[in-house]
């Protein structure tokens, strides 16, 4: 049975297990701090810390592993990215005291000291960007380095910046975008590939289906055109007879979550009726 590493706690953990529980593998363990869990029947769990994931997956102690694509590169180990969860997203960021004349990259003289808990994608951003700097490598908290006088600029984690802007400090740069990813060792050729195959299928199904609606609603036929504009569905909207006069008909489509708002009305300015949304649990084009 394949293993997958899932974070045990912290931002990952829950939306990992969410996913899982998405797509029909219901996670599950002895109890809440149970280390190991069964996906479905199909796949053990195995709850480690995040930053744990990429050694634990390269080294083969499990066969695929969710994590932050900032925790990969960290890792520096070679591990494959299967597919991006699109949770867990922030930014890994440069950022300057407030009150420092430090506005951008090309300000920065001398050899500034950069606190961070990721040395490695920070040497390696200055080091490509032509900028001598000292690593102070911390494991937590980078943001107080400035105010302690321990360091000069921070490379650290956002999201909304909230956390920058309390401790003072301005963003000037980006790092790298990062986002929950399935990553594995195994090789192409690998005879467990199949079944990882399977669920990197079954998790995509899950992505696509949470982004996008099902819609249904009642139009006037004299309408037709002008509806198959505003919803193109997968392959056009399906078109179903109602038993009246004829006047009307079912249009079902499957619609995108993010301008829904926009659809429903559309479709109500151009007479429909009975408009029905709907989630989709999985989405398999
Ligand atoms: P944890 O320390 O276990 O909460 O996990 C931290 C990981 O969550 C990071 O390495 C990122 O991959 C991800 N993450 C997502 N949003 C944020 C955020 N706003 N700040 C820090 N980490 C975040």
């Amino acid at each position: 049975m394949l293993r997958i590493a899932l974070p045990n706690k912290g931002r990952l953990a829950e939306d990992a297990r969410d996913l899982f529980n998405d797509a029909g593998l219901e996670v599950r363990g002895k109890g809440e701090r149970a280390l190991t869990a069964s996906l479905g029947g199909e796949f053990e769990a195995i709850f480690v810390r995040a930053a744990d994931i990429p050694e634990f997956v390269a080294d083969g102690a499990a066969q695929a592993g969710i994590t932050g694509v900032d925790l990969v590169n960290e890792s520096g180990r070679g591990v494959e990215e299967l597919l991006d969860l699109e949770f867990g997203r922030c930014r890994l960021v440069v950022a300057v005291r407030e009150e420092s004349r430090i506005k951008g990259l090309t300000d920065l003289h001398g050899k500034p000291r950069v606190a961070t808990v990721f040395p490695r994608i920070t040497a390696n951003f200055f080091a490509a960007a032509g900028i001598p700097v000292e690593i102070v490598p911390v494991s937590g908290a980078a943001e107080i380095a400035p105010h302690l006088g321990i360091a000069d600029i921070v490379v650290d984690l956002t999201s909304t910046g909230s956390t920058l802007k309390v401790n003072g400090l301005l963003e000037v740069a980006t790092v790298l975008e990062s986002s929950a990813r399935l990553i594995t060792a195994l090789t192409t050729n690998d005879p467990r590939r199949t079944q990882l195959d399977e669920l990197v299928d079954a998790l995509a199904s899950v992505l696509r289906a949470r982004s996008r609606r099902y819609l249904m609603a009642n139009v006037p036929r004299a309408r037709l055109a002008e509806v198959k504009a505003i919803l193109p569905g997968i392959s056009g909207p399906t078109i179903i007879d109602i038993m009246d006069d004829g006047e009307m008909v079912a249009v079902h489509a499957v619609v995108s979550a993010a301008t829904i708002y926009r659809t429903v009305g559309q479709l109500k300015q151009l007479g429909g009726q009975g408009i029905l949304v709907t989630r989709i649990e999985r989405l398999m084009p």
